[in-house]
């Protein structure tokens, strides 16, 4: 199949690279011309350039541009490509993305793709990223069969797991996995940098568990925003949850109440696995 990709970088880029290993054929366009080189060389695309045009006569079409320009980048697309031509997206919240774009283009079908890394750009795209994880489709009554049957079929040789959920229950469920552990996260490193007495000692001592717990706190701070930014109200009520919890685990050890804190600790040990299925 002839598959376009718009916005060549981690997870564009990484598209590219898996779709070419099944045998497609890969257009990609970004905005600089540097990337589009970069993104041949690599072998994440047959061939590249900035103009959209370029797009003109592909079956189906991944927009991997950052959230902020998901839109304008189909609009762009729009007067360029066939009508048959089925688009999808990759961005990180859905409601907000399928509301702006279905009214652009019928054969539109949101997605995500529950992979990355700490990095960004077209370096850092990588094989196999997909293999293995979640990929999102949030379908909505309005969205043509044909076009989701078209996408599963590219999808589903990428070994990646195919979920189905409106694009409102997918940002509600990602503000809890996903965006709220990044502000849960950030305030961990925030809280340890406060005490400067003991600042340089913690540093030294940071082994394991602090690598674990940091992480996304300390990833792509424009990914942090885009998702505070487009994920707003979710992101809010789980962010109050989560102050909720700390308050009453601060009352517990306060208290001296430790059989509640284990308790506690007891049902959060038994509850973390269900989140990590194989
Ligand atoms: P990224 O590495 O920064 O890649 C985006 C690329 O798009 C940039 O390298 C840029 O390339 C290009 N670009 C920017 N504006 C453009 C435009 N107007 N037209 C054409 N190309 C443009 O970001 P990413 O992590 O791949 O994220 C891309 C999308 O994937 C976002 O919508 C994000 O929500 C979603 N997503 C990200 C992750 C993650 O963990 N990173 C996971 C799942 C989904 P140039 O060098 O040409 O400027």
């Amino acid at each position: 199949m002839k598959i376009g990709i718009v916005g060549l970088g981690l997870i564009g880029g990484s598209l590219g690279l898996d779709l070419r290993s099944q045998g497609h054929e890969v257009l990609g366009v970004s905005r600089r011309e540097r990337t589009c080189e970069i993104a041949v060389a690599r072998g994440a695309v047959d061939d590249a350039g900035v103009e959209l045009a370029l797009l003109a006569d592909t079956d189906l079409i991944f927009v991997c541009t950052p959230i902020a320009s998901l839109r304008s980048t189909v609009a762009e697309l729009i007067p360029k490509i066939s009508p048959d031509t089925v688009l999808t997206d990759v961005g990180s919240v859905k409601a907000s993305v399928v509301q702006e774009i279905t009214p652009l283009w019928h054969n539109f079908v949101g997605g995500h793709p529950m992979a990355g890394t700490a990095e960004s750009g077209i370096e850092s795209a990588l094989h196999g990223l997909f293999a293995g994880n979640p990929y999102v489709l949030t379908p909505t009554e309005a969205t043509p069969e044909a076009a989701i049957a078209l996408l599963e079929s590219i999808l589903r040789p990428l070994q990646v797991k195919l979920h189905y959920c409106r694009p409102e229950d997918h940002d509600r469920a990602v503000a809890w996995i996903s965006h709220l552990p990044v502000m849960a996260s950030a305030s961990l490193i925030a809280a340890c940098e406060s005490d400067k007495a003991t600042l340089e000692l913690a540093q030294l001592l940071a082994s394991s568990g602090f690598r674990d717990t940091s992480r996304v706190g300390g990833g792509n701070p424009e990914l942090g925003v885009m998702m505070a930014r487009y994920n707003k109200s979710e992101l809010v009520r789980s962010l109050y949850a989560y102050r909720e919890q700390l308050n009453h685990l601060l009352h517990l050890i306060e208290q001296d109440n430790w059989e509640a804190l284990e308790a506690v600790l007891q049902q959060t040990q038994q509850a973390r696995p269900n989140y990590l299925k194989p």
